[in-house]
């Protein structure tokens, strides 16, 4: 039986680009790996002159003059110390140091600091796309009380995890794990002027909608995938930083919207049938620099 689909398929020709495709995907993904490599096995940050610079986009850039966030502070703690993803913009240290102190001044927990960047920036081997020019962070959304009152372990660091406030089944909030002082800690961090925007779960942002439709800072929380254990803070590029590149500016709006209920629509939800192969990302020229220093 001669099934023309069947000769059309299995043709020699199409064997052959389906495997040079599948080559270019793997070499595409070892290239990427390799860039992020380079970056990864960097110890130290590099110096700058006068000032820190941030360098190119949030997914492709680096970063000079670095420093590292100290491991304890008024209302913070570090986690992960291991990863050693602990430095940024000093801009972005002197922000978690005065969100951990406003933490602490209204009384709402000891904020638990996840990924900052690496000592030069730049792609890392596992977690992030972005995090790359030194000026975003996560933080976990678990409030501990036990951090409250101790400095807590290397191992706890390593080995405690921060609980989704999300029910999966249903997307609703679990407020076993989420309170009040979630919303607070959020909108005192979206008030900080040098905050660009904040990604959250939906389910989250639908929550604070439903409580203060209307308020300004809003505008700055973005619902994004995830992002149910933590939120993510990015900040602006530093005025200084004529080689960083800003994101598209915010919608108008606080998004309490329809473009919210895009997020709870089965398009959001479905994932895309098979991912695509990791592009290695491309830095500015100046990152070179910044890498071989
Ligand atoms: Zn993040």
């Amino acid at each position: 039986m001669s099934n023309p689909l069947f000769h059309i398929n299995y043709s020699p020709l199409k064997n052959t680009l389906l495997v040079a495709l599948l080559w270019l995907g793997f070499f595409s993904e070892c290239a990427a790996n390799r860039v992020a490599n380079e970056w990864a096995l960097v110890k130290e940050p590099a110096k700058s002159g006068a000032s820190a610079q941030s360098i190119g986009t949030y997914n492709a850039g680096c970063l000079s003059g670095a420093v590292a966030l100290p491991e304890n502070g008024p209302g913070y703690q570090l986690m992960r110390l291991s990863r050693k993803r602990y430095y940024g913009h000093p801009v972005l240290k002197q922000f978690i140091e005065n969100l951990g102190l406003q933490s602490k001044q209204h009384q709402l927990g000891v904020l638990l600091i996840g990924d900052l960047g690496q000592p030069r920036g730049g792609p890392t081997l596992t977690g992030h796309r972005s995090h790359q020019t030194g000026l975003d962070v996560d933080i976990w959304f678990l409030l501990s009380h036990q951090a409250a009152n101790r400095t807590l372990r290397f191992n706890e660091r390593e080995t405690w995890n921060a609980p989704s406030v999300v029910d999966s089944q249903s997307d609703a909030i679990d407020f076993s794990q989420w309170t009040l002082k979630n919303e607070k800690v959020l909108e005192l961090a979206a008030r900080m002027p040098e905050v660009d925007r904040i990604f959250v779960n939906p389910s989250i942002k639908r929550q604070l909608c439903s409580d203060k439709t209307g308020h300004d800072w809003l505008r700055k929380i973005r619902p994004w995938w995830k992002h149910d254990d933590h939120f993510h803070v990015r900040l602006k590029c530093p005025a200084t930083n004529q080689f960083c590149q800003a994101q598209e500016p915010l919608p108008a709006g606080d998004g309490c919207d329809a473009s919210l209920d895009w997020w709870f629509s089965a398009e959001a939800k479905t994932p895309a049938k098979k991912p695509a192969p990791e592009k290695a990302p491309v830095l500015p020229v100046l990152c070179e620099k910044v890498l071989r220093e």
